[in-house]
């Protein structure tokens, strides 16, 4: 149990930090605040407290026994009590889909704004050795990424210009 409610402050602070960085992310994954299962779950809790309430005054004005109080009060609290844990698994399940939507949305970004090759520094390194050792070792195009012979001036694939 306590290692469950961890989890879930871990969750809603990882959520909170990321949050500022997917403004524009945010809006298309489920929304805590506006979730209609949750808001029956928060109704449906309400009712209970309010019934709970209500049994409590009909005690103290005599409409119930106190053993009818008892076993009322009982079942009210019982279903309150499963409420509640519906209440936390539809919030983490939530928390979960919010931070797996930001997740996708980071990726896609990084995708974007990163141009076709992120072998970059990896590929310099490999034409740096090539150039010093001057065999025919395999050649890339710094632009677009495709295999180019020693000889190619220009690549093949894009006509990039070749160092
Ligand atoms: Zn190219």
């Amino acid at each position: 149990m306590w290692l469950l409610i961890a989890f879930l402050l871990l969750l809603a602070a990882t959520v909170a930090i990321l949050a500022p960085f997917f403004r524009a992310a945010t809006s298309a994954a489920p929304d805590v605040d506006v979730d209609p299962t949750l808001l029956a779950l928060y109704n449906r809790r309400d009712q209970l407290y309010q019934a709970i309430r209500e049994a409590k005054f009909d005690l103290d004005t005599g409409k119930l026994s106190p053993e009818d109080y008892e076993r009322h009060v009982a079942n009210l609290k019982r279903q309150a009590a499963s409420v509640l844990k519906a209440i936390d698994r539809r919030q983490a399940a939530l928390a979960t889909a919010e931070l797996d939507a930001q997740v996708e949305e980071m990726v896609r970004q990084e995708r974007k704004s990163r141009p076709a090759f992120s072998a970059q520094p990896a590929m310099a390194t490999l034409s740096a050795s090539a150039g010093a050792t001057g065999t025919s070792a395999a050649r890339y195009c710094p632009q677009c990424g495709a295999r180019v012979q020693a000889k190619d001036r220009f690549c093949p694939a894009c006509g990039a210009r070749l160092l």
